[in-house]
């Protein structure tokens, strides 16, 4: 399924059926999440061989930057926490967005679905989010034509706005949901937007059988801070779509819950779904791990290894739903440990089964 709607290439698999991964731990809660995925993984034998590759944010230069690029050229895949931009120079380069753009990583998606039981704002929430990853505002071309004005380029085009809304419409139709909402600000933004939601109405026609209809993304966030059911699938430019999924991801439990995927035609790289360095909690021992698990979930089902996807989802579900074995955002008691504990404990009765 994944193939047909994104066409992205999925490496073979090596010797012995293993897939080579790049594992890209950032800052932050990064490292100890990685630790946590690594170990699970170890435990169920999930046949994977992580590159870990460590870009440390204050060194000059781009030298761990392209090697990390080089990397998931050679896998094809990567799992990856958030890398932090320490210098506010105009030449240093968010690490994140270069390797989104280097990779032509064009599509985000975070299924944002509620867990049964988790404290949240709203109940219920199943939405599709589907983000432009690498046009629009992150385009990083700011300068200061005369001192006192500064100008940011917002960057769309016609060839990324149709792949994302390809991608949103054909996502929606082969995972049976009904509508596709485009987010936009055509009314300020007419020419930007404006390109943006055209694009969208034309795909809209090779898909009749879907609903399709367009929101304000003030009104958006209105909407789905107030009647998030509403929406089904999302089709969003990159800044609005990082809005929206933080707002439905803190609807739905926050930070810590959700994982996101970042499509092109070639790579393929899995992360938790808000994007955060967490650096406030690190080392900390309460940063909730669920994220980063279903990131590597959803990386091990790109994979192919859809039992050893199924099993470690399991155990993660029973952990946090019926054991209610949760971390502090999700208002547990519970530490970052106690939860993969309650993980492992999962898996290894369930060994004899394999
Ligand atoms: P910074 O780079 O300064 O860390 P940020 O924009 O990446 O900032 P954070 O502050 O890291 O954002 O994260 C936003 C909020 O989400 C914080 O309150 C953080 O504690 C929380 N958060 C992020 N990830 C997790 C997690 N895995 N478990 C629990 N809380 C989390």
């Amino acid at each position: 399924l994944q193939k047909k709607v994104t066409d992205t290439d999925i490496p073979s698999a090596q010797y012995g059926g293993r897939h080579g991964v790049t594992m890209l731990p950032g800052g932050g809660i990064g490292p100890e999440l990685m630790g946590y995925v690594r170990e699970i993984f170890r435990y169920c034998g999930a046949p994977i061989d992580f590159e870990v590759i460590d870009i440390d944010p204050s060194t000059e230069g781009n030298d761990d930057l392209d090697y990390a690029i080089t990397s998931i050229k050679r896998n094809g895949v990567a799992l990856k926490g958030n890398i932090e931009t320490k210098s506010q120079s105009l030449s240093e380069v968010s690490r994140n967005v270069a390797i989104r753009n280097e990779l032509d990583l064009y599509v985000n998606v975070v299924h944002c679905k509620s867990y049964p039981g988790i404290p949240a704002r709203h109940k219920d929430v199943d939405v599709v989010l589907i983000r432009q990853n690498t046009d629009g505002e992150y385009a990083m071309l700011e300068h200061e034509s005369v001192r006192g004005v500064v100008e940011s380029m917002k960057v769309v085009t016609v060839d990324n706005a149709e792949r994302v809304a390809r991608y949103a419409f054909e996502y929606a139709r082969q995972n049976n949901r009904k509508r596709v909402t485009t987010i936009h600000k055509a009314n300020i933004m007419k020419l930007s937007d404006g390109l943006f939601l055209e694009v969208a109405n034309r795909v809209h026609k090779d898909y009749p059988e879907l609903e399709h209809n367009n929101m304000i993304i003030d009104n958006t966030c209105m909407q789905a801070v107030s009647n998030p059911h509403q929406f089904d699938v999302m089709n969003m430019t990159n800044l609005y779509g990082t809005i929206v999924s933080n707002v439905i991801c803190g609807l739905i439990g926050g930070a810590g819950l959700i994982s996101g995927r970042n499509y092109g035609d070639h790579y393929a790289v899995f992360e938790p779904g808000t994007r955060n360095t967490g650096t406030a909690i690190a080392g900390k021992n309460i940063a909730n791990p669920v994220a980063m698990i279903n990131a590597s979930i959803d990386m091990l089902n790109h994979l192919g290894h859809k039992e050893h996807a199924q099993v470690i989802y399991d155990a993660t579900y029973q952990t946090i739903v019926n054991d209610a074995i949760r971390t502090p955002d999700l208002g547990g008691t519970h530490s970052s440990t106690d939860v993969v504990e309650n993980i492992l404990k999962i898996l290894s009765a369930k060994r004899v089964n394999w």
